[in-house]
Order: C-alpha cells, then sequence, then structure tokens
C-alpha cells in the first residue's frame, strides 16, 4: 500500500498520473465521492460519483478500507478491488487525505505514507487558483484546511517536495524502490 497525500493544489492528481505511467506494478485505487465531478473527470475513472444515501450504505456494509469527511464532501476507497490487487502483487496507490492515510496505517502498519510537500503556502495558494476547478468559497476551505494538513504531514514516513515536478515524480520513484527493496 502506497498512500500520496498533500493538501488540496500539492499535485496529487498530477505526480500520481506520472507515477502510474513510469511503474507498471503500480494501480491507483479509485475512491468514491459525494462531491460533484469536476470538468473533465470521469466516473469511475477519477471517481465513483455517489450519492450521500448511496456512500451511507456502503459504509453500513463495510465497503470501505477508510473513509473520511475532507472539505465537507466524504470519500472513500473501496475495499475489494483494493484486496484483489494486494493478492495479485500490485502495489496499490491511495491518492488520499491525511486523516485516510493515518487510517491504512493503523491498520496495515506496512503501508508507505508519502506526503507531497508544496514549496511554500504562497506556490500552494497560486497553483489551487491556477487549476481553476474550485469556487472562492471551496479555495478558502481548501487553503484553511491546508494549515494542519501540513502539520499532518510531518508525521509520514517520506515527505518529498513537489518543486519541480520531475524531480518529486523520480524522487517517489526512488523510495519506492528502495522499500521494494527493504521489504523483500
Ligand atoms: P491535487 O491533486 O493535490 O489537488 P493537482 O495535481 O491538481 O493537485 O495540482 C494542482 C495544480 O498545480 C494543477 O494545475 C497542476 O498542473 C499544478 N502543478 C502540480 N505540480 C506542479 C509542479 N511541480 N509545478 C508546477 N505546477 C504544478
Ligand atoms: P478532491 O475533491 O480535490 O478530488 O479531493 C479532496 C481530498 O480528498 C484530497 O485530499 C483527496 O486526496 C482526498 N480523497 C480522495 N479520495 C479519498 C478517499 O478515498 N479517502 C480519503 N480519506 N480521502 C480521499
Amino acid at each position: 500500500m502506497i498512500v500520496l497525500s498533500s493538501p488540496s493544489g500539492g499535485g496529487k492528481t498530477t505526480v500520481s498520473k506520472k507515477l502510474l505511467a513510469r511503474d507498471r506494478n503500480i494501480v491507483r485505487s479509485v475512491s468514491c465521492t459525494t462531491r460533484e465531478p469536476r470538468a473533465g473527470e470521469k466516473n469511475g475513472r477519477d471517481y465513483f460519483f455517489v450519492t450521500p444515501a448511496k456512500f451511507q450504505s456502503m459504509i453500513s456494509q463495510g465497503a470501505f478500507l477508510e473513509w473520511a469527511k475532507v472539505h465537507q464532501h466524504r470519500y472513500g476507497t473501496p475495499r475489494r478491488w483494493v484486496e484483489a490487487q494486494l493478492r495479485k502483487g500490485k502495489d496499490v496507490l491511495f491518492v488520499i487525505d491525511v486523516q485516510g492515510g493515518t487510517a491504512l496505517k493503523r491498520k496495515n502498519p506496512e503501508a508507505l505514507l508519502l506526503f507531497l510537500q508544496p514549496p511554500s503556502f504562497g506556490v500552494l495558494r497560486q497553483r489551487l487558483v491556477g487549476r481553476q476547478t474550485n469556487s472562492s468559497a471551496d479555495m478558502k476551505v481548501r487553503l484553511a484546511d491546508a494549515r494542519w494538513e501540513l502539520r499532518e504531514g510531518r508525521r509520514y514516513d517520506y515527505r518529498v517536495v513537489n518543486d519541480r515536478l520531475g524531480q518529486a515524480v523520480s524522487d517517489i520513484l526512488k523510495i519506492i524502490r528502495k522499500e521494494r527493496l527493504l521489504r523483500g
């Protein structure tokens, strides 16, 4: 299990796409969310977009490995697909928030927790604004949440600064390969 977390706008989506393209043994877990799709997002590829009622029934059925409320919506990792991939020997990448990463680590101490650190708070704000996918109210919530997410990130196994994208991706690949060697 490889967890990639950062504040919103930290670069998780961008970095994870590059990791998947560069290492064929890594597969990405697709989460369920109650938030609305953004322009260009596809159901089943970026997320499974579900109603709050459906999300609640999945919680009741124990269908999530972990779930959390993040920036006013709920997000969760479906359990079955992940367990099947792990049985096949795949490394599963979880692009989830710090609450989810911490919960996964508690249940699975071997999980590798990676935190993508923005070069500065100002750069994080610029990237989030530049992405143009959030309303200004939503952006305020995400930037306010970023403060404690950055603090929580200090507890992760590794922190990688996402300054130059190519460097961040190769730093993460080095960490993953080193951990594979250590774990045999
Ligand atoms: P997250 O998934 O963590 O919310 P994104 O991957 O959507 O973050 O990245 C936020 C924005 O920052 C996007 O517009 C992305 O293109 C840009 N970005 C990500 N990493 C870098 C980087 N290293 N340098 C410059 N821009 C970046
Ligand atoms: P976004 O709305 O920008 O796609 O995601 C908001 C936050 O929710 C991000 O930090 C993202 O990593 C997190 N997230 C996405 N899926 C999950 C999940 O399944 N579980 C948890 N705990 N967080 C998730």
